[in-house]
């Protein structure tokens, strides 16, 4: 038995992988193709679904194909974090070619004129593959479908591409998909095996599913804070395709999943039609998968409600995002519910649907036109119907934090204006050059109102992702209904403010805490030796007024002259775009610059922990803050290497959130790091794990949820509707509280997808950030979750030993763009001593 099983794995395995990986397996033998068009075989040297491609080889053969083929031009529209290109095919019939500009220009005319024929025009469609990593199937279908539209012949493929103009993307994630590619690669077997236990089958931490720093790209297309979002964001409004799909991956045991998904869960401000002409692809689709088989399902599961989602993205835009997962076979072959799935097969699906798309759209193409076309014509009534109403945001503080929430609005092409001059409005100043005024009477107001309105009813009380994204509040900036009356010039050229030095100074120099690059500027000056402290009280010099927080350099008795110190504040000024004022006096109105209540900052030494038990995307969210934002380097430090780890290097360590913490050896490790006088800073679940650790005592707020006339059907709904998959309340700030240094306003936004609750100190000058008593500013919780949550605290510190835990219930630090909130992590950093 055991020699006929050994026969079966060596002989009958091999050979079934390998009739399924040959071309023919993929493409029907009814199609004929062009002998001189490079196969993929030719180029990367193995078939397609043999081994998991690569990003370097991928790239190769787009470059063949291009050459070779007068349908395909390539283009590299830049770089991701780690110096891969960012590929882009546009692929369409030679004569379209030869007139592609013109064909693009009469698209987008076709969104902003009265009328528009379709007779004629070709449908745009966008193809993109494996934004997560490791759901290779797309990127290596891409290989195929690419060869198939160079290679194929006859009339049916010539008609396709007369009327389509498709742009191809065949790596939305190539750090992603190369670490990947190696993982599976590394641990494969000749002899394929398919037990799930296989090494093959679990990536070690973090997995490819992300980019350079571990962010989850098809989160970022709303928000666009990364480099591989920026190139495809700028293809999206330079083309304004008719249809996008994102091809991605799902559990093994699943089958294969196209859009619409749940209809209860589309964002209300998508047009129904969008969803019903989503419906009406899907018949393609189906029919492509019942003709060879396969197994599929839609409107069960997954939704259009978060715009920051591929699928979802282009239905404020009036085109029409489709959504495919497929059944992950993760290695290259894995038993699973439906039999044993190959990574070949999963392949071929991806492969199916991606023609079946573009099948799709051949047929629906002028149907698909009128809708783009309509649905300008419509959103323009609507801010035609606006009239002179304008929003404007800002913050008189910051303008580095403005800056950067105009820059979202300038890369969707949206038109905002400087303030004419400044104005006040509900007490709140809105400065030129720190404010913009955004007349809602353009283009798409309704993709403003997707980022900028607040909602808190729902159809649907269930969220495959966050149900609030509100940016003017997750930049924390002021912003409020205006008109264009306030509206001066155009902003074509958005520029950081210029910063600087007033004068070299012989006494001291001074700066607030409020801009956003505030903590770059410490940094830079503690790294360099020179003394800086903190101001713990407000003050008034040259009768200019300072707020808690101000940090003050003093020009004597430093490691270097005053003209050195002069010309290095000068450029690190100007890179951070502050302002920094010289004082030639300590004499002040309130704290003399020799008072106690200015601190002596000490720079931090910073681990953070990553790896196993870590959350990669929170851990991922502060190494890509402090590396590209404050120039802050911090060491990544593995959970597995914790024992022989020598903590007295650092005076702050960064636990984000954690399932399960450290073992007993290393926790009792760390808590004598803290006795000693460290400083651990703690995030949402790691707080549970020290308060079960007895290493920080937590009082929780404990929420009892009992079902009462839930049926068994029913059951996930239910528990479903009690998880705050993202949200926004508003807390109260103590801004006194070093916590709160740089804060103007005694309010402050805070997203929160966790449902941990922790009740108010008694004392309440050990609540500086509470929640307000009704704290929903934006999306979705429960009536039992609004009840637990008022008057709570997200934040709380634990006095241990020589040392603390400063505890965050939240992510203060969510996908990069939530700016607003940066600034209490710098703090804990920063001014750790003083709380
Ligand atoms: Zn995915």
């Amino acid at each position: 038995m055991f020699r006929f099983l050994l026969f079966l794995i060596v002989f009958v395995t091999p050979f079934q992988s390998q009739s399924q990986t040959d071309l023919s397996y993929y493409i029907s033998q009814n199609v004929n193709l062009n002998p001189n068009i490079p196969t993929p075989e030719s180029v990367i040297g193995h078939q397609v679904g043999e081994w998991h491609i690569t990003h370097d080889k991928l790239v190769e053969y787009m470059k063949a194909l291009a050459k070779s083929s007068d349908r395909i031009t390539l283009k590299d529209r830049g770089q991701t974090f780690e110096n891969r290109p960012l590929l882009l095919l546009t692929i369409t019939s030679p004569e379209n070619h030869k007139n592609i500009e013109a064909i693009q220009t009469a698209h987008i005319e076709a969104t902003d004129a009265k009328s528009a024929n379709a007779a004629h025009r070709p449908i745009v469609v966008y193809q993109g593959f494996s934004i997560h990593g490791n759901e290779p199937s797309g990127t290596n279908a891409a290989l195929l479908v690419a060869y198939y539209l160079a290679a194929a012949e006859g009339k049916a493929i010539n008609d396709l591409l007369e009327h389509t103009v498709i742009l191809f993307d065949p790596a939305l994630n190539p750090d992603g998909l190369q670490r990947f590619a190696y993982w599976a690669n590394t641990n494969k077997n000749i002899n394929l095996n398919p037990d799930p236990n296989d090494r093959e089958y679990s990536e070690i931490w973090p997995g490819g599913r992300t980019n350079h720093y571990w962010f989850d790209m098809n989160r970022d297309w709303l928000p666009v804070q990364l480099p591989e979002s920026r190139a495809r964001i700028e293809t999206f409004h330079n083309w304004m395709p008719n249809i996008l799909t994102d091809h991605h991956e799902m559990g093994t045991n699943a089958s294969f999943f196209f859009q619409p998904g749940v209809p209860s869960r589309t964002h209300p401000l998508t047009p129904q039609l969008n969803q019903e002409l989503t419906k009406n692809i899907a018949t393609y689709h189906a029919k492509a998968f019942d003709k060879i088989g396969s197994l599929y399902y839609s409107e069960e599961s997954f939704d259009d409600f978060y715009y920051g989602k591929g699928s979802t993205f282009p239905d404020i835009n009036g085109g029409i995002g489709i959504l495919f997962e497929q059944a992950s076979s993760r290695g290259h072959i894995q038993e699973s519910d439906n039999g044993l799935l190959t990574f070949p097969f999963t392949i071929k699906n991806q492969y199916t649907a991606a023609l079946s798309t573009l099948e799709a759209a051949h047929s629906m193409r002028q149907e698909i036109l009128e809708y783009q076309h309509q649905f300008y014509k419509n959103v323009k009534e609507e801010a035609a119907k606006e009239g002179k109403k304008a929003i404007v945001f800002g913050d008189e503080k910051d303008a580095a934090k403005t800056f950067h929430l105009a820059e979202i609005l300038k890369r969707h092409r949206i038109t905002f204006h400087e303030v004419k001059s400044d104005f006040s409005k509900d007490g709140k100043n809105y400065k030129k050059g720190y404010s913009y005024v955004v007349p809602k009477n353009q283009k798409n107001p309704r993709l403003i109102n997707a980022m900028f309105e607040t909602r808190t009813t729902f159809k649907d009380s269930l969220f495959y992702d966050v149900s609030a994204w509100t940016f003017p509040l997750a930049f924390n900036v002021d912003y409020t209904e205006t008109t264009t009356a306030h509206a001066g010039t155009v902003v074509t050229d958005l520029k950081h403010q210029q910063g600087g030095v007033s004068q070299q100074s012989e006494y001291a120099y001074l700066f607030e805490w409020h801009e956003y690059y505030a903590p770059q500027l410490l940094n830079s000056i503690l790294n360099k030796g020179l003394r800086a402290k903190v101001a713990l009280k407000r003050f008034k010099a040259n009768g200019k007024s300072y707020d808690y927080g101000t940090i003050m350099v003093p020009a004597k008795n430093q490691d270097f002259t005053p003209s050195e110190i002069y010309s290095f504040l000068k450029d690190k000024a100007e890179e951070s775009h502050i302002q920094i004022n010289a004082v030639a006096t300590g004499l002040n109105e309130g704290i003399d610059l020799g008072s106690r209540n200015f601190r002596t900052l000490e720079l931090p030494k910073i681990a953070l922990l990553v790896g196993d038990g870590i959350t990669s995307y929170d851990a991922g969210e502060i190494w890509h803050l402090f590396d590209t934002r404050y120039n802050i380097v911090a060491t990544k430090l593995d959970t597995k290497n914790f024992s022989r780890a020598d903590l007295s290097r650092y005076n702050t360590i960064i636990m984000v959130n954690s399932n399960g913490g450290l073992s007993e050896n290393n926790t009792k490790k760390l808590h004598s790091w803290i006795r000693n006088g460290g400083t651990l800073v703690a995030y949402k679940n790691a707080l549970k794990w020290l308060n079960s650790k007895k290493i920080m005592t937590i009082d929780f707020k404990k929420n009892k949820l009992i079902a009462k006339n839930i049926s068994f059907e029913a059951r996930r709904n239910f528990r479903g509707a009690q998880v705050i998959g993202g949200a926004i309340f508003e807390a109260e700030l103590d801004r006194s509280h070093p916590i709160n240094f740089g804060y103007k306003n005694n309010t402050l936004a805070l997203f929160r997808n966790s449902t941990l609750f922790i009740n108010e100190d008694k004392n309440s000058y050990n609540n500086p950030i509470q929640y307000t008593k009704n704290p929903l500013l934006s999306g979705y919780i429960s009536e039992e979750n609004l009840d637990s949550i008022s008057k709570t605290v997200p934040f709380k510190i634990g006095k241990i030993g020589r040392g603390k835990i400063i505890g965050f219930t939240d992510n203060t630090n969510f996908r990069a763009f939530w700016y607003g909130t940066n600034k209490l992590l710098m703090n804990a950093i920063f001014f750790r001593e003083e709380m």
